[in-house]
């Protein structure tokens, strides 16, 4: 079957699967303390998940991030895991992996593994326990590193990503650094985006650039630029000093839209060709209009022929532009 190639002559090989909008934590820059989640007769069953996930592995998607919301807290996700492992087997799909919070990890790690899953992105910006209680409302810090002691145990590789939020974590760079280097971690830094309106948080006010935080990092470690690119957002440095690989994903001070090579789908079979717009395709009503997935194919070729050039995200002349209604959590981190 012929491959998906976008107006822009990118492959769309990388398709993130958000499965649930639901989480059990309220980081304070992802949800509001009271989030309205959608009705659950609203989300696709984790059959039809599989259907669509399918469609995708056929029309050349090689890497399949699930994601959320929290994924591992939809009922049944190991079934799905299990599901989508079939593909691995038959060399369809090169990598299945996942980003979590880390809360489910000691349930599922070992199933994970089970299901070929081999290395998984958790979500870590503090490692104190106060400031984790407080940045994610509801999480628990003890929960989440136990979490990733278990992913280790099954074998595992585990990258941190930390949101770089100015005046929360600003302090903890090298605190988090050395302990990436000690555990094995690679440790990616995320700029906060503008998704979702939160109220009450100013996001000028969470702002950390991360060309600051990378020249902070440079005050004590030799950073070597290294070639990696995975077609999205993130720049990879190696630490001379410790040897761990540290990534920074800057949306708003650079453009890695050119390479871009991937597609979002949320929980409700709506598939996003770019975080940064508001462009959409609903995929569910032709998912569910016939058994048969020609339908479906044609409805995701079309979709790929609109996938924009790139975003509007731009926080200069001190005004949040490109501001995204939808929170991270409904398309997908
Ligand atoms: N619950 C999982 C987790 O936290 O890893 C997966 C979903 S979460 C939406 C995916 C990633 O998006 C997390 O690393 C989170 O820190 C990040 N994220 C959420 N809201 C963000 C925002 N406004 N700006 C930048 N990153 C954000
Ligand atoms: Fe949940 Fe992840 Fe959003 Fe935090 S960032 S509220 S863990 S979905």
């Amino acid at each position: 079957m012929q491959t998906l190639i976008d107006p822009f002559a990118r492959a769309i090989s990388y398709l993130r699967v958000s499965v649930t909008d639901r989480c059990d934590f309220r980081c304070a820059y992802c949800m509001t303390e009271h989030m309205t989640f959608l009705p659950k007769a609203e989300l696709l069953t984790l059959e039809e998940l599989d259907r669509l996930c399918t469609a995708f592995v056929h029309m050349g998607v090689e890497k399949l991030r699930i994601t959320g919301g929290e994924p591992l807290v939809r009922k049944g996700i190991m079934t799905f895991f299990e599901a989508m492992s079939r593909h691995l087997a038959s060399g369809a799909l090169k990598e299945l992996t996942l980003t979590t919070n880390g809360s489910q990890l000691r349930k599922y790690a070992a199933d994970l593994a089970a299901c070929g899953v081999k290395r998984i992105n958790v979500s870590l910006d503090t490692l104190d326990d106060a400031k984790f209680a407080e940045i994610t409302r509801w999480g628990r810090l003890s929960q989440v590193l136990d979490g990733i002691a278990a992913a280790k145990e099954a074998g595992l590789a585990v990258k941190i990503n930390a949101v770089a939020l100015k005046g929360f974590n600003e302090d903890e760079l090298f605190r988090l650094t050395d302990w990436c280097a000690a555990e094995n971690h690679d440790l990616t830094f995320i700029e906060v985006m503008p998704m979702g309106d939160m109220g009450e948080v100013g996001r000028l006010d969470q702002y950390w650039p991360l060309k600051d935080l990378r020249a902070q990092l440079a005050s004590r470690f030799t950073l070597i630029d290294l070639p990696d690119r995975t077609g999205g957002p993130a720049r990879y440095v190696r630490l001379a000093e410790t040897g761990q690989r540290v990534g920074f994903i800057t949306p708003l001070t650079h453009n890695f839209c050119e390479s871009c090579n991937r597609v979002r789908l949320t929980c409700t079979g709506e598939l996003y060709m770019c975080l940064g717009q508001e462009d959409m395709a609903d995929l569910r009503a032709p998912l569910r209009a016939s058994a048969d997935d020609a339908q479906l194919e044609q409805a995701i070729r079309a979709a790929i022929a609109r996938k924009p050039k790139g975003h509007d995200f731009d926080y200069s002349r001190q005004a949040v532009k490109g501001q995204m209604t939808r929170h991270m959590s409904h398309t997908g981190g």
